[in-house]
């Protein structure tokens, strides 16, 4: 770890805290009200958040949140079956023709990689990835990752959301770790919590030591803080909440 910092360490604990013990509310994904409604839906539609999880990658987070949605008003349907009627061919065709993803083909691949493993492992309902044998965190973590295209960044992601946001009650926080993300890496450095030449397994560990209970506590506020202040460029410190906390080591 590049430092201790206990004010800006209890300043983070307090945010996050707040976010954890909040009641359950409507999270926003997109910026689409029906789309977040439905991701939202677990208990109905849970294919939407892992469809929009395993999408959720290297591209503008709302873009890879919305594609499920976007392609079930083009099937005319929600359910899963109606996804399940897409061959490969026709997903892609979809994905290049509205230009849904920085790579098409990849992603196209992998959503219906997607489909075809809850059909055929999950018996058709995705919320088994998350209730089958009462799993705890690690086993949902691992379940994930069994997905196409899905690692560490993503899987920790989605736990956590589960967790955090929909206060699932699955046991054994210690699995769900920060998640390897551009504004968790940037943000720990320069909040002096990592050194600059660390690496994102290095910012894993360091997240491991600071809160071991649940590694990935912190991981909204960060992120959050990253995408709204923290910039690559020009981070506005003069806005930020840590600011007068954070040693702006830029
Ligand atoms: S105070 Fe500045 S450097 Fe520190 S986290 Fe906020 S925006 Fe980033």
């Amino acid at each position: 770890m590049a430092s201790s910092n206990k004010e800006l360490e209890d300043f983070l604990l307090s945010q996050a805290l707040e976010l954890h013990q909040r009641p359950r509310v409507i999270i926003e994904f997109t910026k689409n009200v029906g789309a977040d409604k439905i991701i939202n839906d677990i208990e109905h539609f849970p294919h939407f958040f892992v469809l929009g999880s395993i999408m959720n990658q290297q591209i503008v987070f709302q873009r890879g949140w919305i594609i499920p949605y976007f392609i079930s008003e083009l099937l005319n349907g929600k359910d899963f079956e109606s996804f399940l009627k897409l061959d490969l061919a026709t997903t892609k065709s979809i994905f290049h023709e509205h230009s849904l993803h920085h790579f098409n083909d990849k992603m196209a691949f992998a959503f219906h990689a997607a489909i075809q493993k809850i059909h055929f492992e999950y018996d058709n309902d995705a919320s088994n990835i998350w209730t089958w044998d009462e799993p705890d965190c690690k086993t949902v973590i691992r379940r994930f990752q069994e997905f196409h295209r899905v690692g560490q960044k993503i899987s920790t992601m989605a736990v956590n959301v589960l967790v955090r946001d929909f206060k699932l009650p699955l046991p054994n926080h210690r699995a769900i770790d920060v998640s390897g993300d551009v504004h968790i890496e940037r943000v720990f450095k320069r909040m002096g919590l990592a050194p600059r030449d660390a690496k994102i397994k290095e910012i894993i560990e360091i997240a491991q030591k600071i809160y071991p209970e649940y590694p990935g506590f912190y991981d909204s506020v960060c992120w959050e803080i990253g995408n709204g202040w923290c910039k690559p460029s020009n981070p506005d410190c003069e806005q930020c909440p840590l600011n007068g906390k954070c040693p702006k080591i830029i």
